[in-house]
């Protein structure tokens, strides 16, 4: 089955109690058993709920793997992936990531003894060096959030093969209808389902895609025990919302095209990032693993001037200023105060976020109206 078929039908099926051609909201915390044991496949809904296992069917799908979990949120995605590990364990992650990752990584985990190394993951040899006998997992977000930069997901895979260590893929801003970690070789895919594959802004979900029984085999067993699972409600909006995700991640890809072109020249505009552009300092690994840019992208300006950004960010009237991102509508973002406080200026400034950095999440409005909104907010 194609992509653009998978996310109508992969993993979902007419209920077969009444023939309802969507799957329902199974809203239960229970389900009867016939006798001790005996019972349909689902028992409790920590462990299991139907609604949810129809979207992690259909994640897996679309990911080209075989196993999905669905997670309350992004960041218990991570957390599931984090607490496969034991203490002593190290683990290698991009220095320029999602700052809620960074968070959990040195608050949360670095006290049960986890250690965490972050690097500049664009030449992947900065990666082989910090390899010891403890690596047990190399963390790849790409493209990176705010950066857009792109690592190499292929060569990050063939720098451990043959070693016991896990490559884990944070696909949130490339969604699987643009890349595909698990053809790469990675051998689990994360996702904030908050963003693209909800789509709508408004569900908060993560979620683990695997075509590996041994981590499949742990993963659920983390998500029963611990217990951060969505609930079906929720489950429903999203298997909603990946039905048009072919046609939205295309208008997100055109309208970013525009966008990005427009910033590019731009007066008050110092850099651009966007992987579309020939410049980009890895187009070409992203336009091998990519089938299209996206529709994020990012800029500073001249001078650094963090109150100019800050005054455009509040000016702009369809671009509308919050956290988040991946829904139709745009959105505007001032990762050094807002995404990305959480680091601290220091590290931040070593991975690019300069002050005056400005992130659009591009929707799938009009893009001239997205362009005049800008042209009016930088005026
Ligand atoms: C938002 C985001 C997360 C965290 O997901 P939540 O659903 O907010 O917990 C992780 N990685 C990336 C790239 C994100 O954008």
């Amino acid at each position: 089955m194609k992509f653009n078929t998978k996310v109508i039908h992969a993993g979902v099926h007419p209920d077969s109690a009444t023939g309802a051609i969507m799957t329902p909201i199974y809203q239960t915390s229970t389900y009867v058993q016939d006798e001790i044991g005996v019972h349909k496949g689902f028992e409790y809904s920590r462990t299991g709920n139907p609604t949810r296992s129809a979207l992690e069917d259909s994640l897996a799908a679309i990911e080209n793997g075989k196993y999905g979990a669905c997670f309350g949120s992004g960041l218990a995605a991570i957390d599931c992936i984090i607490k496969m590990l034991n203490p002593g364990d190290e683990v290698i992650s991009t220095n320029d990531l999602y700052g809620g990752s960074y968070r959990i990584f040195k608050t949360v985990f670095e006290k049960y003894g986890i250690k965490f190394h972050f690097v500049n993951m664009l030449d992947v040899e900065n990666i082989k060096n910090n390899i010891n006998e403890n690596t047990k997992l190399i963390w790849v977000e790409t493209p990176t959030n705010p950066m857009m930069n792109i690592i190499d997901i292929k060569a990050v895979v063939d720098l451990v093969k043959n070693k016991n260590i896990m490559v884990g893929v944070d696909n949130t801003f490339a969604t699987p209808y643009l890349q595909r970690p698990l053809d790469l070789g990675a051998d689990v895919v994360m996702h904030s389902v908050t963003k693209y594959l909800g789509g709508h802004s408004d569900v908060v979900m993560g979620a683990l895609v695997t075509a590996d029984d041994k981590i499949a085999e742990e993963i659920y067993r983390i998500q029963n025990s611990s217990g951060a699972v969505c609930g079906p409600m929720d489950s429903f909006l999203v298997l909603r919302g990946i039905k048009t995700l072919h046609l939205r991640i295309q208008r997100h890809c055109e309208n970013g095209v525009k966008v990005a072109q427009f910033l590019k020249n731009h007066p008050l505009v110092d850099e651009v990032y966007w992987p579309g552009f020939e410049d980009h300092p890895n187009h070409d690994v992203a336009k091998s693993q990519m089938k299209n840019f996206g529709g994020m992208v990012s800029f500073t300006l001249k001078g650094d001037d963090i109150e100019k950004s800050k005054k455009i960010v509040s000016s702009t009237k369809l671009f509308t200023l919050a956290e988040s991102l991946g829904g139709v509508e745009s959105l505007i973002g001032h990762p050094s105060t807002m995404t990305h406080a959480s680091i601290p200026r220091e590290e931040r400034l070593k991975s690019g976020v300069k002050d005056s950095l400005i992130r659009l999440s591009v929707g799938i409005e009009d893009a001239d109206d997205l362009v005049s909104d800008l042209t009016n907010a930088m005026s």
